[in-house]
């Protein structure tokens, strides 16, 4: 639960730190121009599972920044690790993944994972996946939640940073209602893979949510998003109206 690219958290002051540090020794630095997962691994500092998350003594809850820079290093041994393989019989994360995302070992469908769909999507997802989608609102993590490997690596110690002005605002409900001045300055920029012009996605994602509930609470909020000013949206209202007969 932190992000290093919001500009009021400790990890983007951290991180700006760390680049100060960089530049104090006299390099010329690129930050994020490698593949972070494969260059963390390269660099000994943790090791790929399953899921293709990248494992270190804190689970696969990690946030990995990476520099190019001018200097040749003197480079770490690196020491081999004996837990970095998966137990043998254990596929937990491809087997909870909701729309099969996750089919083999070490592989991945983009094309079908939730955190792709609900947050980068360019076009509402196909009627077949909405369904798998469930009611997840944005970004999945269930390849992540339901590993083992990750069991008890969470510590409840700091608030997320700014939480208060979010706080009750997360809701289908809430979400489908929001104007766009709301969508765009207090949203977007806590939940910056829905970008500014796909804000859409949103409301989209809300009324997916609320047909795959079952709750009946969220019917009328439903037909009322059937006259929405935006075409995608409109047109999952009505998907949702057909699925749940209404
Ligand atoms: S984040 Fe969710 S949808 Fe994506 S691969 Fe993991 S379990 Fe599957
Ligand atoms: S759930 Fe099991 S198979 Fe998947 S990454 Fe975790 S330990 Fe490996």
């Amino acid at each position: 639960m932190f992000d290093g690219r919001l500009s009021y958290s400790k990890e983007y002051f951290n991180k700006n730190l760390f680049h100060d540090y960089l530049k104090e020794q006299g390099m010329k630095t690129f930050q994020d121009g490698l593949t972070a997962r494969w260059a963390a691994v390269k660099a000994g500092l943790g090791y790929f599972r399953r899921n293709n998350f990248v494992y270190t003594k804190f689970g696969s809850w990690v946030w990995i920044d990476t520099w190019i820079v001018d200097f040749e290093l003197e480079y770490d041994k690196v020491s081999p690790n004996e837990s970095a393989s998966c137990p043998d019989n254990c596929r937990r994360c491809i087997e909870a993944c909701p729309t099969n995302a996750l089919s083999e070992d070490y592989t991945m469908d983009r094309g079908k994972c939730i955190t792709q769909l609900a947050g980068y999507s360019t076009e509402p997802p196909s009627e077949e996946l909405r369904t798998k989608m469930g009611t997840l609102l944005y970004g999945c993590d269930v390849c992540q939640d339901v590993c083992p490997m990750n069991t008890g690596k969470w510590r409840e110690e700091e608030e997320f940073p700014e939480s208060e002005s979010i706080k009750g605002r997360l809701s289908p409900e809430e979400i489908l209602a929001m104007d766009e001045d709301t969508l765009l300055n207090v949203m977007q920029p806590r939940f910056w893979y829905i970008s500014s012009d796909r804000i859409w996605l949103w409301k989209c994602n809300a009324i997916r949510a609320m047909a795959n509930s079952g709750d009946t609470k969220y019917h009328q909020s439903i037909k009322d998003a059937c006259s929405d000013d935006n075409e995608k949206v409109r047109d999952m209202a009505l998907w949702a109206c057909r699925k749940l007969g209404i």
